[in-house]
C-alpha cells in the first residue's frame, strides 16, 4: 500500500496545493494532508480554519484523510505508517531547499520525498501571495479553491 503525506503549512491551501494533491492521487493509495502547526510561526489562519479549507475542498475524496502536527515532520510520518512525503516543486529555488530537507528526511527515517513539478499555470502561486492580495482585501479567488474565504 501506498501512503503517502503531503505535509505543509496550507495558510491557505491554494489552486498549486490543489494541484499537486490532484496530480498525487493516482500514484498512492491513500494520502494524509498533515498541515503544520509550528509555535514560532505567526499564521493567518488558525489550524481549524486552515484544516476546514482542505476538508471542505476535498469532501469527496476517500482517499483523502486531513491531519494536523508540530515537530518533526519525519515523526509523523514514521507514526502513520508513510510510504513517501509528497512536495511541490516551483523553481529552482524550491528545489535547493527541498533537496536538503528531502535528504535529511531519508537519513532519520528511510522514508523518501516523492516530488511533483507544479503545473505552468499555477506556478506563481503561493501561500504568501494569496496572504499578500488578502491583507490588501484583493481579488484572491482565483488563486484559491472555492472553501478558501478571508
Ligand atoms: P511549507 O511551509 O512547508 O513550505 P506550504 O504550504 O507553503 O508549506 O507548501 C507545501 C508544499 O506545497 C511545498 O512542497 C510547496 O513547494 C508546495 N507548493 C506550494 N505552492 C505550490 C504551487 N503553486 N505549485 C506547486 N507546489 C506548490
Amino acid at each position: 500500500m501506498k501512503k503517502y503525506v503531503f505535509p505543509g503549512s496550507f495558510d491557505p491551501i491554494t489552486l498549486g496545493h490543489q494541484d499537486i494533491i490532484e496530480r498525487a492521487l493516482p500514484l498512492c493509495d491513500s494520502l494524509i494532508i498533515a498541515v503544520g502547526e509550528n509555535n514560532d510561526k505567526k499564521y493567518m489562519f488558525s489550524l481549524q480554519e486552515r484544516i476546514d479549507f482542505i476538508t471542505n475542498t476535498f469532501n469527496n475524496e476517500p482517499k483523502i484523510s486531513v491531519d494536523s502536527y508540530n515537530g518533526l515532520t519525519v515523526n509523523f510520518c514514521v507514526k502513520h505508517k508513510a510510504t513517501a512525503i509528497l512536495r511541490g516543486l516551483r523553481n529552482p529555488a524550491d528545489f535547493e531547499f527541498e533537496k536538503n530537507i528531502a535528504q535529511v528526511n531519508g537519513r532519520l527515517s528511510g522514508i523518501d520525498t516523492v516530488f511533483l513539478l507544479t503545473a505552468a499555470d499555477h506556478s506563481y502561486i503561493s501561500s504568501g501571495i494569496v496572504r499578500e492580495i488578502m491583507s490588501h482585501n484583493g481579488d484572491y479567488y482565483s488563486l484559491v479553491p472555492k472553501a478558501v474565504k478571508k
